[in-house]
């Protein structure tokens, strides 16, 4: 988390529009390929029998799924599937904003369409179908007759609840002995669900402390993991995980009208490309090509154009990219080329993500609460005008304005520029935080709940101590 200003936005034409990464579809691929390759094993073996479903989540990629790779293991052929889960195009709990906006929707179908594109090179396919995981899933299983659904854990209450029902559903499809995956069975049994952790850079089960003490002061987690846990390397796969079961119709990766929105593209400021093949190819053009990292300390709290920051958020959020290769990278760049401070602030930064993540774990929907897990009671004002002003832009101070129409515009906002916007709401315009929190929710196209309802109760003073974030006096 950035707190102090240092470094001055550097002058850039608001006409400029930079695709990130800045890279051709040639490059790109082959970035994405040796990176594959490098991470490809020859030794791993598989023992299992029958058909396991692969169902992808915010997890989209191939390098170091875990899920994927167990799936891989325990089967003889793999299903992998998404779900376009209609309560991601509802509105937001409170306010009734979009839940997705068209800029994260498109974001999410190049992560589909490219992720499609990697496993078909990995002897696999894509199953993409539309409906609530909790119907799709156990059809598929009794169909299919797989002996387990694997997939990532996440830990908010709306994706908690969507594994229950999945959990549920399994539950009343009967498989007979001959669909198990171990030669022993001899019953009828159900498919299960096997919930694998994923999502940080530090694993929940190696963590020093549980998490009903985990402390409510950043420094002190990071301290702690820092000093007694290590990172667990990335998951190696063989280079083909075929076959994939037969099916007639693998769906398509819809388009943005198929999921009930208007195509919105950006036109000026920064335009992100969704899928892993982008994100490994942000990755290798920041540390690698740019040679970026190396100053990435000093330049973190700028505004514009895209390399003050990693812009890595977006993959993160969509699971396209792993925090544990990103690890991996920063350590590779500073065996050859440098370790000074501001490679070890990437990883610093991603521990306040992996902390957000297990802080939702300990504090539950508190986080999404006007009170958070503070449960503080204090006066906000929820007045329409006040806040429109401050979503569209119209607020009249122009660093508020530039902030909110980039957000608009790109799906994207320097870590710097939330701070203030975010400040400017609750302490200048009094506004309930959660306002801010449901239009970051439709917008952003690093959406996640952790890190944004984290990021807004601690700039609101409802995590610990008040009022944390800088001070705006306009
Ligand atoms: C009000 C508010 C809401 C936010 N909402 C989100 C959100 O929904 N999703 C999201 O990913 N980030 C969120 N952030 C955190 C942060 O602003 C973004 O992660 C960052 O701007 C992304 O740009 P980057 O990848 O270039 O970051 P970098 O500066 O390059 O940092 C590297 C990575 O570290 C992590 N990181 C950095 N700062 C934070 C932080 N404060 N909290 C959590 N992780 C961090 C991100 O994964 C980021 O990609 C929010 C911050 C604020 C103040």
């Amino acid at each position: 988390m950035n707190s102090t200003s240092k470094s001055e936005p550097k002058s850039v034409s608001s006409s400029t529009i930079y695709q990130v990464p800045g890279l051709d579809s040639h490059e790109m691929d082959s970035i994405a390929e040796k990176t594959f390759e490098r991470y490809s094993s020859k030794t791993v073996k598989r023992n299992g029998k029958g058909i396991s479903i692969v169902w992808y989540r915010n997890d989209l990629r191939v390098l170091d799924n875990e899920a994927l790779f167990k799936a891989w293991v325990s089967s003889e052929a793999i299903l992998p599937v998404y779900c376009i889960d209609p309560r991601l195009f509802e509105t937001t709990y409170c306010f009734g904003f979009p839940k997705t906006g068209a800029l994260r929707a498109q974001f999410i179908i190049e992560c589909l369409a490219d992720l499609k594109k990697n496993l078909m090179k990995k002897g696999l396919d894509l199953l993409i179908q539309r409906g609530k995981p909790e119907d799709i899933l156990p059809s598929l299983a009794k169909a299919f007759g797989a002996h387990t659904v694997y997939a990532h854990k996440e830990t908010c209450s709306e994706e908690l609840q969507v594994e229950r029902l999945v959990t549920r559903g399994l539950r009343g499809v009967v498989l007979s002995p001959a669909q198990g995956n171990s030669t022993s069975s001899s019953s009828t049994h159900n498919p299960k669900l096997e919930l694998i952790w994923g999502s940080t850079m530090y694993h929940l089960d190696d963590l020093p402390i549980s998490i009903s003490s985990l402390p409510d002061v950043y420094t002190q987690f990071r301290k702690s993991v820092e000093a007694k846990c290590a990172i667990r390397g990335c998951i190696r796969l063989p280079k083909s995980l075929g076959p994939a079961p037969s099916i007639d119709d693998w769906g398509h990766v819809p388009s943005i009208e198929q999921l009930g929105l208007q195509s919105e593209k950006a036109t000026k400021g920064m335009r992100f490309l969704g899928g892993e093949t982008a994100a490994l190819s942000r990755v290798s053009e920041y540390f690698w090509k740019k040679d970026s990292l190396k100053v990435y300390k000093e330049t973190r709290n700028g505004m514009l154009g895209p390399d003050y920051s990693t812009k890595f958020s977006p993959w993160l959020a969509s699971g396209s990219l792993s925090p544990r290769f990103i690890y991996e990278e920063v350590k590779r760049y500073e065996k050859e080329r440098l370790a000074n401070d501001s490679t070890y602030w990437v990883l610093f930064e991603l521990i306040w993500r992996d902390y957000f993540r297990f802080l939702s774990i300990k504090y539950g929907n508190s986080i999404f609460h006007l009170g958070g897990p503070r449960k503080a009671e204090r006066g906000w004002s929820q007045e329409q005008k006040l806040f429109e002003s401050w979503r569209n832009g119209c607020t009249g101070y122009p660093l508020i304005d530039a902030n909110m129409k980039e957000l608009s515009a790109t799906g994207f906002m320097s870590n710097r520029g939330r701070q203030i916007v975010c400040s400017f709401l609750v302490r200048d315009m009094g506004i309930d935080w959660r306002m801010g929190a449901e239009w970051f929710e439709t917008c952003l196209l690093d959406y996640d709940p952790c890190s944004n309802y984290g990021n807004w109760t601690y700039g609101a003073g409802e995590f610990t101590c008040a009022f944390p974030f800088l001070s705006i006096y306009i």
